[in-house]
């Protein structure tokens, strides 16, 4: 099963693709956590896309493509995966095509009003990766992951002027994607502005309990 979930930063991609990683049994493909681990290594790759992710720009295609090309060669990946933050330009989806057949594009909705509300408000783990929001789902203790105790932090790009930024970068350079996907009869729109219980009920009346996903956790590690 090889899903996409599309959509503008905010939408809750990260907390649906997370759930959907404990349902399904196959990984999250999240380029925007990808670039943040290179970036805390010091890679050069890293290097190459902190000063576009800081401003709330796209980090190039040829070194995005490569670099999820690569991460979707793993083994973990062979029976799907659940794209988080790619594609986000044609020229990634076309090249995606050249990789692989993707089964299902999911595409959440939201208005920008409260996408600026979830972005702002949104805390990340600095430890798990657990994201959680003020006021919406907030920590049991300030500042503290319920799961592993680690710091909440406030991605750098979740400040008001780069939220702007990356919604209107969404606008130009993401949402033609959209049709890019109806056209091909992939696309599934769902109501984002609604909890992430509601959406996930929803997503997965749109998956499905498929066969693929019982034989993914019933054939046995290689
Ligand atoms: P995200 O965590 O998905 O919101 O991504 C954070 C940032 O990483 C984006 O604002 C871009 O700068 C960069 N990024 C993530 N995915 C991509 C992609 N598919 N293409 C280009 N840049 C990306």
């Amino acid at each position: 099963m090889k899903i996409i979930l599309l959509g503008a930063p905010g939408v809750g991609k990260g907390t649906i693709a997370k759930e959907l990683v404990i349902k399904y049994g196959i990984p999250q493909v999240s380029t925007g956590d990808l670039f943040r681990e290179n970036i805390q290594k010091g890679t050069d790759l890293g290097k190459k896309a902190k000063a576009y992710m800081e401003k709330g720009e796209l980090v190039p295609d040829d070194v995005t493509v490569s670099m999820l090309r690569e991460r979707i060669s793993r083994q973990d990946c062979r029976k799907g995966f659940i794209l988080d933050g790619f594609p986000r330009t044609i020229p990634q989806a076309e090249a995606l095509e050249e990789l692989t057949a993707i089964d299902n594009v999911i595409n959440l909705e939201c208005p920008d009003e409260i996408i600026v509300m979830r972005l702002s408000n949104r805390r990340t783990c600095s430890k798990c990766g657990a994201i959680y929001n003020l006021v919406t789902i907030p920590p049991k203790e300030p500042g503290k992951c319920d799961k592993c105790g680690g710091k909440l932090v406030q991605r750098e790009d979740d400040k008001e002027e780069a939220i702007r930024n990356r919604l209107e970068v969404y606008r130009k350079q993401t949402s033609p994607l959209v049709e890019y996907y109806d056209r091909k009869g992939l696309l599934v729109s769902i109501d984002a502005a609604r909890n992430p219980d509601e959406i996930l009920v929803e997503v997965v009346g749109e998956l499905g309990e498929s066969d693929a996903v019982e034989e993914i956790r019933s054939e046995p590690d290689q």
